[in-house]
């Protein structure tokens, strides 16, 4: 229980000394506003405290009436300046808390995008960037949430500092009735907060349930399956389900915290019975003025108060500061590669395979197995060979995404490793067989630039790669040419390019990049095999004099490569040109053309 104590005391350290200088830096006015709107709070009730026994004595002593009258407007002008600058403090500070929330799910859609490839496949990664998002969502209220309490409970302290004063100064007694009051309440708050924590925890599951079929049930994307195999009633009947067990964890919630508000009630009853008839007493005795009497009550009253909200106070900074600690585990997730700081020289590059091997994280299965091969600077090279046989695992592992389990990959005599990993990425352009477009227009598709950064320049160069595709005919048709949004998620207009259009914009934007190795991993699946030929033999002319590393089940790419690679068991199986291996009696390559041959022929 201790060591968890200390670990929370930790949390709620890191996450303000990690998350308020964040918000602080990016927002400055943030921090002086909730300082303002807390000192407000923090010195109205003082006013009255002050000013009513001042008030209430005087009317029983007979003051002039001009004295009576300054105080009351001292009181009013007080509270009214107060209020009105704690008004405006809170009115500029409401916009902060969708900033706030804003600014932090950017960071972590950044931080998201910087992560290693790798780790997006990673279920605990994963997991951890669930916990971040749903941590900083309104569990903890973000740092909006977690500024909010943490000024609070240093308000509260300073105002349970100014009440005690004032009540030890007369009724020292009632001090310790009121301290114990709390003490009780407050077992009963840390009580049902726990409660509140494990209906959480039950909830938790089904909320993401809930998300789940909610985004099911809307998302046009699933409507052809639900439609045509009548999925509707399922999807309703486990909706209802769902909501039933949401219901029942907060019915189980009410429940058990009922006794626990059921003895903050009565210790309510008591507070007062016991303030108003000790200080009453004092009174008729004469040791307590009118004034004070009111003093004390008011006084009393607000210590109360505040006490109970110091104790919320603490317990909610221990839960929100919790749940946003996963956002920072998520911020500090370690990287799954090593990263090196030698700058890449720019231009064609001699690449090797050293024994390479490979297993995916978290399986035995060697996918790649002591592979030895050398790409000659500006070479064209295919790698062939059946499915699954590691031909884009290769192309993985040279571009980074995940590094060999053993061997070494080098490029121009130096370990991929040791290169600044931002600079050795610019140095591949491959088109992927998953590759993706995005939501928005042809031009930025193709620059992966924000329309505002895309000069004259870019445009004319994007215009050129469409035209060396071959997609100008389909560009020019399109209702704002290159500004024409891609699919039909943003607008009404956006157009719906075929699988072969969108391949040629993968193609295009990969030629866009102007880097020295080019990689075509079978993006043309969905082609037929004379048009394959096509796009790989253009895709060939295209890429001038860089390196290109084309990957096919089909052979069509073969032909025109200076070497042929033929993958079999996770091992370069056969080696050589075109010739030399299709005249390779009872070869691999050999059997695989002949098997195509009606095609090329
Ligand atoms: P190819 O490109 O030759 O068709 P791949 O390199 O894509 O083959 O795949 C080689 C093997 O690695 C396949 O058996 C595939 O199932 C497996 N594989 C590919 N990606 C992953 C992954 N992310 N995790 C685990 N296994 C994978």
């Amino acid at each position: 229980m201790k060591k968890q104590e200390i670990t929370s005391f930790r949390k709620i350290r890191d996450v303000i000394t990690t998350l308020f200088p964040i918000a602080a830096k990016r927002f400055p006015r943030f921090f002086p506003l909730m300082a303002l709107e807390t000192l407000c709070d923090v010195l109205r009730p003082f006013l009255g405290v002050y000013l009513t026994p001042m008030i209430v004595d005087g009317l029983v002593n007979g003051l002039p009436f001009g004295r009576l009258m300054t105080y009351a407007c001292i009181l009013l002008g007080g509270e009214t300046l107060f209020t009105v600058i704690r008004q405006l403090a809170a009115t500029a500070l409401n916009k902060y808390q969708e900033r706030l929330g804003n600014y932090f799910r950017e960071r972590t859609g950044e931080h998201v995008m910087s992560l290693d490839f790798q780790l997006t496949e990673d279920k605990k990664a994963l997991d951890q960037l669930e916990k971040a998002n749903t941590g900083m969502d309104w569990y903890s209220g973000g740092v909006y949430g977690i500024a909010n309490q943490f000024f609070l409970l240093a308000g509260n302290i300073l105002k349970i500092g100014g009440f005690t004063a004032v009540i030890a100064s007369r009724m020292p007694l009632l001090l310790a009735a009121v301290c114990v009051y709390v003490l009780i309440s407050g077992i009963m708050t840390v009580k049902a907060n726990r409660v509140e924590l494990q209906a959480y925890e039950k909830l938790s599951k089904v909320n993401r349930l809930f998300e789940y079929f909610g985004w099911n049930i809307v998302d046009f994307r699933y409507g052809k399956d639900i439609r045509l195999y009548d999925g509707s009633a399922m999807l309703v009947n486990k909706w209802d389900s769902y909501q039933n067990e949401s219901v029942g964890a907060w019915k189980w919630q009410a429940g058990s915290t009922r006794k626990y508000s059921l003895v903050s009630v009565v210790l309510d009853v008591a507070r007062i019975v016991i303030t108003y008839g000790y200080a009453g007493l004092l009174t008729i005795r004469g040791v307590l003025t009118p004034g004070t009497f009111t003093q004390m009550v008011e006084s009393a009253g607000g210590l109360d108060a505040t006490l109970g909200g110091l104790v919320w106070n603490v317990t909610e900074l221990f839960k929100r500061c919790n749940y946003a600690y996963e956002y920072i585990l998520f911020e500090r997730y370690p990287a799954a590669l090593p990263k090196g700081t030698r700058p890449v020289q720019n231009g064609p590059h001699r690449i090797e395979f050293r024994n390479v091997t490979f297993a995916y994280p978290g399986t035995d299965r060697k996918v790649l197995d002591g592979v030895d091969l050398t790409i000659e600077p500006g070479e064209r090279l295919s790698l062939v060979g059946l499915n699954g046989a590691g031909k884009t695992t290769l192309v993985k592992l040279l571009c980074r995404l995940y590094d060999p389990s053993e061997g070494q990959i080098l490029m121009d005599g130096t370990d991929i490793r040791e290169y600044d990993y931002t600079a050795y990425m610019r140095q591949f352009a491959p088109v992927f067989q998953d590759f993706r477009l995005f939501g928005f227009s042809v031009l930025e598709n193709i620059c992966l630039k924000d329309i505002k950064d895309i000069t004259p320049a870019d445009r004319a160069r994007a215009e050129e790669m469409i035209r060396k595709t071959g997609l100008a005919e389909m560009t020019e048709k399109l209702p704002k040419g290159l500004d024409t949004r891609i699919f039909k998620v943003f607008e009404e207009d956006g157009v719906e390019p075929s699988g072969g259009e969108q391949q040629k914009l993968a193609i295009a934007r990969a030629l866009y990049k102007d880097a020295p190795v080019v990689i075509l991993d079978e993006p043309t699946a969905a082609l037929d095999p004379v048009a394959e030929y096509d796009i790989y033999r253009q895709f060939n002319e295209l890429v001038e004099n860089r390196t290109a590393l084309y990957i096919s089940h089909r052979l069509s790419s073969s032909r025109f490569c200076d070497h042929i690679a033929v993958f079999s068991d996770g091992k370069v199986a056969e080696y050589g040109t075109h010739e030399e291996l299709v005249n390779a009696p009872g070869g691999l390559y050999a059997k695989m053309f002949e098997a195509q041959a009606q095609y090329y022929r």
